[in-house]
């Protein structure tokens, strides 16, 4: 399971290769517990920490114990077989509290109110219609009395589409009740959610709406729901929840499937649209299986459509960020591609 390389084994006094998640992430996902949801890379990440959980009390000793075995290993330079090649993965001191949950990921079901041709359970359907999610405000609620989860934790909702689950409005109103700041919501956007709305108006939260579109016809064909007009509005009504500044903690996100919004038509429509609706961020990414098939070279084309947006965010004086993939990209080394340069320039 961990396999020494000799490219992991720290020089420097008191440094060895590890990561924020090792260190203090944990993610519930439907089946198991994880220290990340990282994925991008050739060995897997989703490194283990309970399998098979299914909502149970969680003894924390026993969680931070298999932390400290991960920590003991990479001390050696023994790393992880599913950390091979993270670009995560980064040579420290890792001077932090050991048994505090600063990075939290709470992506614990699958079902979604939008169907995505992109979207992993759209590729393994058998997957769906399980319904299968624990209760998880208990956890929460436990980690927050213990002290477990940090006053300044990154906590983030993946999915599934959150906004379908009994407990989410409960769960955010807990967190924000309890005075967290850091809450990012990934969502379809086609449900609009109190709650979501809340955190925006006291500048808590931040949400990332999935449009991947500048027109209904498009979306349609991605998404397989006729519900472009429907997202539009929530995300201007969320946008509307703040002012001038707090307008950053919107985000529409476009996801470049080649051979289906691969266009600068598309981008250009996205990008007003997203200014139409009062948003200052505009979010970027590349569909999954095609990065991966493509991830030693990027084909010039779809570069430049990122840069394309790029330069007509900045235009439009809106915030561009790169999303999962793209960051991955940005922290794998050796980016030769002076396109590629020019997309991270600033970063
Ligand atoms: S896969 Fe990457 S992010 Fe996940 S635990 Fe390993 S090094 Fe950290
Ligand atoms: S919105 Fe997200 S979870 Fe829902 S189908 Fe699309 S990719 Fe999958």
């Amino acid at each position: 399971m961990f396999v020494y390389d000799e490219r992991y084994v720290s020089k420097k006094e008191g440094h060895y290769y590890s990561c924020q998640w090792i260190e203090q992430g944990l993610v519930f996902f439907r089946y198991k517990i994880a220290n990340c949801c990282i994925c991008g890379h050739q060995a897997g990440g989703h490194t283990l920490l309970w399998d098979n959980y299914d909502g149970q009390d969680i003894n924390w000793d026993r969680i931070f114990k298999i932390k400290d075995m991960y920590r003991k290993f990479h001390k050696k330079g023994k790393i992880h077989k599913n950390c091979i090649d993270c670009p995560f993965l980064k040579e420290d001191t890792w001077q932090v509290s050991p048994k505090q949950i600063k990075y939290l990921y709470l992506s614990h079901w699958l079902n979604c109110n939008s169907k995505c041709i992109y979207c992993y359970s759209a590729q393994h359907p058998e997957l769906l219609g399980t319904g299968r999610h624990y209760r998880l405000l208990p956890q929460l609620k436990d980690m927050y009395e213990k002290g477990i989860l940090m006053p300044d934790a990154d906590i983030s909702f993946g999915g599934g589409e959150p906004t379908l689950l009994d407990e989410f409005e409960d769960i955010m109103n807990f967190l924000l009740d309890n005075y967290f700041w850091g809450i990012r919501v990934h969502t379809s956007g086609i449900l609009y959610s109190p709650a979501i709305a809340r955190s925006i108006h006291e500048i808590r939260g931040y949400v990332v709406v999935s449009v991947d579109a500048g027109c209904a016809e498009t979306y349609e064909k991605i998404k397989g729901v006729p519900y472009y007009n429907k997202v539009r509005d929530n995300i201007r009504k969320y946008a509307l929840q703040t002012n001038f500044l707090g307008r950053f903690l919107v985000g529409a996100k476009f996801i470049i499937i080649p051979g289906i919004n691969d266009t600068k038509e598309e981008i250009e429509k996205w990008l007003q649209a997203n200014k139409d609706a009062g948003l200052y961020t505009t979010v970027i990414d590349i569909e999954e299986n095609w990065y991966h098939e493509h991830i030693d070279n990027i084909p010039k084309r779809i570069l430049n459509l990122i840069n394309y947006a790029k330069k007509r965010s900045k235009q439009l004086h809106t915030n561009f960020e790169l999303y999962e993939r793209l960051q991955n990209l940005y922290y794998r080394k050796n980016q030769k591609q002076s396109l590629l340069k020019k997309i991270f320039a600033g970063r």
